[in-house]
């Protein structure tokens, strides 16, 4: 398990540079440390290392770590796709959902959302790389899509998520983010969003350098991932 506590540190140390390199503030970027398909044991562990937000993009997957960490003070952030018939339990077990694209979802999400619950914080996902990925609100329909979920009184309006298409070329990246950042800046304080969701394992610097106000780290923090079980996660 030291193996988690290099990662960390060498983690941080790349986000601290990134921040310095963009001039902007050290710790000014959040980080959700993205558990899928880790135990509730790596996520007790780095929880015991400061870290209190997590990502979890299986359901059942989630309510199982969730149940057994349940006196643990985490922030939970649903980052998968979210099929209709999940939205009750999303509604119930998240804090976060980064995954909405689609106006039916953020209704569903604001049916099920328990009155006696915080708002539910909410990103929509945008397709930012066009083609290459299908998940997420073409950025031509970003605008209407916000305005048509703004009135829901259970979510809370937080920003925008991206998962551009891998590309190693950091110009390429940059500039994908920076599309991103264009979006959000003109979006942003029309609903009073302070959630620019965006860069992974390996774009993170990219995204930082662009404005990113919240990373998603997996391979990074916990090491390789073994490949889902498909049978636990329909
Ligand atoms: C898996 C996942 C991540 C983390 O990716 P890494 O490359 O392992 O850091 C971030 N965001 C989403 C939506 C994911 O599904």
């Amino acid at each position: 398990m030291e193996g988690f506590e290099t990662r960390l540190a060498c983690l941080k140390e790349r986000i601290r540079a990134a921040e310095r390199a963009a001039g902007r503030n050290e710790g000014e970027v959040s980080l959700v440390a993205v558990s899928k398909t880790h135990g509730a044991v790596a996520i007790a562990r780095a929880y015991r290392c400061g870290l209190r937000h997590f990502g979890e993009n299986y359901l059942q997957e989630a309510a199982a770590k969730q149940d057994s960490l349940g006196h643990f003070d985490i922030g939970w952030h649903f980052i998968g796709p979210i099929q209709s018939n999940k939205t009750r339990l999303v509604a119930q077990r998240f804090a976060w959902v980064h995954g909405v694209e689609r106006l039916k979802t953020a209704e569903r999400l604001n049916a099920h959302r328990p009155d006696f619950f915080p708002r539910l914080n909410v990103c929509l996902q945008v397709n930012i790389s066009g083609e290459a990925s299908k998940s997420g609100v073409d950025p031509r329909e970003v605008p209407t899509l916000l305005e048509a979920m703004a009135p829901l009184p259970r979510l809370r309006l937080r920003g925008l998520m991206a998962i551009p298409a891998p590309d190693d070329r950091e110009a390429e990246q940059r500039g994908t983010f920076a599309r991103m950042r264009e979006l959000f800046d003109r979006v942003a304080p029309i609903y009073g969003m302070d959630t620019l969701s965006m860069g992974m394992s390996d774009d993170l610097e990219a995204a930082i350098l662009e404005g990113s106000t919240q990373i998603r780290i997996g391979t990074a923090l916990f090491g390789a991932r073994p490949k889902p079980i498909a049978a636990n996660n329909p």
